[in-house]
């Protein structure tokens, strides 16, 4: 059986009094949540602050981004892996569709990073996703699986059981349209599928979170289908009690 998970992207969003309110919420229902793995993504400068925060030790603390370089160097403006666990993050999102659209990160840069993210003890959790031209079009499972392929040549299909993977429909990220739970569990079934093709016990224990538009009222669906595993979750974790809402759907 394979734990539920449930990740917070913060992304651009919030200040110290928001965060101090955030997690102040967070704190407060944090054992509401049972078994479900959580984890919350801040903006880099915040992870530090929010660890701090932080009171309950059921919440971990992941990174939005990370550069390919391990350790330090001269990389301005670059936050290194060693540097996210250095603050406490064991997670890190890697290959989100704005880092892919906005500034251009290929699928070889992204299967570098996930590469470092596993060498470095950190959990990647790697994002997949079509965009809305690419699935009308009769694209979404060769899209699918050059994302996923890059990152299996990168790191090896056995490493991959240490690797959490988002499946998140460009589409349907911060748009409000959901994919169907019958359209996710779709995709989910295609992910697990392809690495059950290379290695069937390492696909039967990875997490795939399925990420766009989830919300407390539409959780509990996509959070049943048998290869849905959690959420990747953007606007709604901004939302102490939407986020826990959430959570609990997964338990
Ligand atoms: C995301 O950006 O990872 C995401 C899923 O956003 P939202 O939940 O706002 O659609």
């Amino acid at each position: 059986m394979r734990q539920l998970f449930v990740a917070g992207n913060w992304k651009m969003h919030g200040d110290k009094a928001s965060i101090k309110t955030l997690v102040t919420g967070l704190n407060a229902k944090a054992d509401s949540v049972g078994d479900v793995l959580v984890a919350v993504c801040p903006p880099a400068v915040y992870l530090d602050y929010t660890k701090n925060c932080l009171m309950v030790d059921n919440i971990a603390l992941g990174g939005q981004n990370m550069a390919v370089e391990p350790m330090q160097g001269a990389y301005t403006g670059e936050t290194s892996a060693a540097m996210l666990k250095d603050v406490g993050c064991q997670y890190v999102i890697l290959g989100h569709s704005e880092r892919r659209a906005i500034y251009g990160e290929t699928d070889q840069e992204i299967a570098a990073k996930v590469k470092t993210a596993l060498t470095s003890g950190l959990t990647p959790i790697l994002c997949v996703g079509e965009t809305l031209e690419e699935r009308e079009s009769g694209q979404l499972e060769s899209v699918i699986s050059q994302q996923l392929d890059a990152a299996v040549a990168e790191v090896g299909i056995d490493q991959f059981s240490n690797v959490v993977i988002a499946y998140e429909p460009v589409w349907a990220i911060g748009t409000g349209k959901t994919a169907s739970a019958q359209q996710a569990q779709d995709v989910h079934a295609f992910i697990r599928g392809q690495l059950a093709k290379l290695n069937p016990s390492v696909a039967e224990k990875v997490i795939i979170q399925y990420g766009g538009s989830v919300k407390p009222n539409n959780a509990s669906e996509l959070f049943s289908q048998p290869d849905i595993d959690g959420g990747l979750i953007g606007g709604a974790s901004l939302n102490a009690d939407d986020f826990i809402a959430i959570c609990q759907a997964a338990g």
